[in-house]
């Protein structure tokens, strides 16, 4: 009896991700809400949101400082 179906399932398995650097949340760079350049470098964020954030003061959250609210 042949098993079908089983065998390679990966799923998104080596696709890669990014780090949203401002809620620490794994972002998919194709569907990510929202997308910020910042001295060539793209960033990725689950939310408009957190892109905000990010564009106001880039270098604390690169550098990964991060702002307690
Ligand atoms: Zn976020």
């Amino acid at each position: 009896m042949p098993f079908l179906g089983f065998g390679k399932r990966k799923q998104g398995g080596g696709e890669a991700r990014v780090k949203d650097l401002v809620c620490d949340m794994d972002v998919d760079p194709k569907t990510a809400a929202a997308s910020y350049e910042h001295q060539g470098k793209m960033y990725h964020f689950c939310a408009p949101g957190c892109k905000a954030a990010f564009a106001k003061d880039p270098e604390k959250y690169i550098s990964g400082q991060r702002m307690q609210m």
